[in-house]
């Protein structure tokens, strides 16, 4: 007989096929996965002084009835069922909504046991389970698992129980046994066991500990590992950039750099320098000076002999970037040339010529730059801004545009630390974490509805000064349809407010991109003061007369999100307004609100944005390319990650574990997912 972890379940006492289908909907077919199937939670039916607990946490208490339980009806079938009950030197207020059947079975005097949330303002238990007399739950301490089909809790204790009986002894240790000392981690099989059958929420504590540690390690292996296959199996190119040339145009700038871009810049030219291929994500909150960094980047690998690129999401930015970069560099003799999809006929033929010809040195454009009619002479540089905009398949599209061009990566969008070493993490990481000198903080306030019409007298008197307003509308997650409804809808409303004073105009997805084009133009040069608009605004524009933006329903966005939207103002030199209106009814919702008006900085708002909405939704619409780990937290277990990133690190670049046993099985997972030639992970 087999005897190993990889056998099928069905090898264990009363699993026949029914149940192995159940099993097989958990995707649990071996030894193994039953075993490495956590509870992703625990019950406490531990007894509980109730001055020891929190306000909204859950608790079971034993008590004596003092009252006569009152019931009462409201709605349809709805009941609500209250008792006093004596908890020790307490009487507090148990409820039951809508099990009015338990009035007769609770009587006065009797001592019963119930288990619920308490509300420690107001006394009282919520109660969602309830037993007549004293405590007789099995374990205090209670796995809770995920289960599918026929199986019970019950079931599922009895075959990990079995599992473990007959299979427990084969379970080998997989983390280094160093490691394991060094952090004072659980060996697995003592891990795995405490995971089902625990006896105390520090034991699990215990355990996760382990789990979180060696998946983050494993995850940062691969990552580290990519990382280091791409810099020994994609030579770069040695841009020799003229520096003097360089610092000339940086000298000629009609600013100093600030610190931030100072370094950055720096890290950028070194690298463009250096044999290594760049792969390196810049970060820089809205307006903290990115061009800038780009255009330097760029000019750098032209003085250099080199052509580079600029591609960005949308034709709007794109002509904003190139208005920048021909402004910044047409003096210095550079031929920057704009290539969108609106870019027709003669003129992009001959465009695309020139660019074959070496004749143009830098090409700024949307995606249309990396379709294969697009031919350089010599690219040497590429830059994609807006870069999470773009999928991994499109970052890997650009990467094989061939030539070993250096490539950044910009996004205005600060992404948390944590998620950064997850999702990019085999990428280097740059930062601008300082604004330009004397960039005023937006004033953000928080409005209810109800005060529409005070907000919009706000707005005027904006409007009085000569400057323009934007009009965020509502994001309604089912439909596009509805967003656009919501806009309309707005933009009457605001046509009839400000009838014969200012001209409204109104953006949306559903408009053509020429229609889109038009009603841009029109706000930029000042025809239309107010822009009523989707998010389709969100990302890059660049008008500094606007100094005023409201945004409708402002608790159906994400913190990053609405500080997106609202980088479109504070980009002049007049003090900036951003009003959200909203009345969130969730306390994550208010919370969301009041950190708007309390902070400026897109760092502190991302990570808030993270812990408030989880890893998973961070990029809005459930993005790709978020690790999903089994135990791990990437919020709550950050210092793990960042433990594990530092091992991983030096793991890879050390010998030893590219010989020694005790890494063996490390070294296993790191070939059988493919990056040791190079593959991505998913
Ligand atoms: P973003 O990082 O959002 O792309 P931009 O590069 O568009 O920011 O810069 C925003 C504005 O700040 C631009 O008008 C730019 O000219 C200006 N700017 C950039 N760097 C500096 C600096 N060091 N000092 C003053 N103004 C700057
Ligand atoms: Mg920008």
């Amino acid at each position: 007989m087999m005897s190993n972890l990889n056998q099928a379940i069905t090898v264990l006492r009363g699993i026949g096929e029914e149940t192995a289908e159940s099993f097989a909907e958990m995707k649990i077919f071996t030894i193994q996965d039953l075993l490495e199937y956590f509870p992703y939670r625990y019950d406490d039916y531990s007894l509980k002084d109730l001055t020891e607990v929190k306000h909204e946490e859950k608790v079971t208490v034993e008590g004596k009835v003092h009252s006569e339980p009152s019931l009462v009806y409201y709605g349809r079938k709805k009941s609500k069922l209250s008792i006093r009950l004596f908890v020790g030197a307490y009487l507090i207020k148990v409820v039951f909504f809508n099990q009015a059947y338990l009035k007769n079975k609770i009587m006065i005097n009797e001592t019963i046991t119930v288990t619920g949330k308490w509300d420690a303002h107001r006394q009282t238990i919520t109660a969602n389970e309830m037993q007549i007399g004293q405590n007789k739950k099995t374990t205090d301490f209670e796995p809770v698992y995920a289960l599918r089909g026929k199986i019970t809790t019950k079931g599922m204790r009895k075959f990990i129980h079995l599992a473990f009986e007959q299979f427990g002894h084969l379970i080998e240790e997989t983390l280094p046994i160093s490691f394991l000392k060094k952090y004072r981690l659980l060996n697995k099989s003592a891990a795995i066991k405490i995971m089902h059958f625990p006896n105390s929420p520090d034991e699990v504590k215990q355990a996760r500990r382990r789990f979180v540690y060696e998946e983050f390690l494993v995850f940062q292996l691969k990552m580290q590992a990519l990382r280091k296959f791409e810099r020994e199996h994609s030579p770069g190119i040695n841009q020799n950039y003229d520096k003097s040339k360089v610092m000339n145009f940086i000298e000629g700038l009609p600013f100093p750099l600030t610190n931030a871009q100072d370094r950055v810049v720096n890290e950028v030219l070194v690298e463009l320098k250096s044999p290594f291929r760049m792969n390196r994500l810049l970060q820089g909150d809205v307006g903290s000076g990115k061009t800038v960094v780009a255009a330097i980047g760029l000019y750098a690998s032209v003085t250099a002999g080199y052509q580079g690129a600029l591609m960005v999401p949308t034709e709007i930015l794109a002509e904003q970037h190139a208005e920048s970069l021909i402004s910044l560099l047409a003096s210095f003799g550079v031929n920057c040339q704009l290539l969108t999809s609106s870019v027709k006929g003669k003129r992009r033929r001959e465009i695309l010529q020139d660019l074959a010809e070496g004749k143009v040195d830098i090409l700024i454009g949307t995606h249309a730059l990396i379709q294969d009619e697009v031919t350089f002479k010599k690219l040497g540089f590429v830059i994609t801004d807006e870069q999470h905009r773009f999928g991994v398949e499109q970052r890997r599209v650009l990467r094989e545009k061939g030539e070993n061009p250096d490539v950044l990566f910009m996004t205005a969008t600060p992404i948390p630390r944590t998620l950064a070493i997850t999702v990019f993490g085999e990428m280097d990481v740059s930062i601008i974490d300082e604004m330009p000198a004397g960039r005023k903080s937006i004033e953000t306030y928080w409005a209810k509805p109800e005060m529409l019409e005070r907000v919009l007298a706000f707005v005027e008197k904006e409007l009085v000064k000569g400057h323009q307003a934007y009009v965020i509308c509502p994001l309604i997650e089912e439909s596009e349809k509805l967003d656009v409804q919501n806009a309309i809808d707005v933009h009457t409303t605001l046509s009839h407010f400000f009838q014969n004073r200012y001209k409204v105009g109104l953006m949306h997805g559903r408009l053509s991109s020429e229609e889109k084009d038009n009603v841009m133009k029109a706000f930029s040069s000042n025809e239309v003061q107010v822009l009523v608009s989707t998010t389709v605004v969100e990302v890059g524009v660049n008008v500094p007369n606007a100094t005023m933006m409201v945004i409708y329903d402002a608790e159906r966005f994400g913190l990053s999100q609405l500080h997106q939207l609202r980088g479109r103002v504070g980009r002049g030199s007049d003090q900036s307004y951003c009003i959200l209106l909203a009345s969130p009814k969730s306390e994550v919702g208010q919370e969301r609100m009041r950190i708007m008006t309390e902070t400026n900085d897109g760092f502190v708002l991302s990570e808030k944005d993270l812990e408030l909405r989880g890893p998973g939704d961070f990029f809005g619409k459930k993005q790709s390319g978020v690790p999903i780990f089994k135990v791990a937290d990437m919020v709550h277990d950050y210092r793990a990650l960042e433990t594990a990133r530092s091992d991983a690190a030096m793991l890879i670049q050390s010998e030893t574990f590219w010989k020694d046993t005790e890494f063996h099985y490390l070294r296993m997972q790191l070939e059988q997912s493919g990056v040791m030639e190079g593959e991505k992970l998913d």
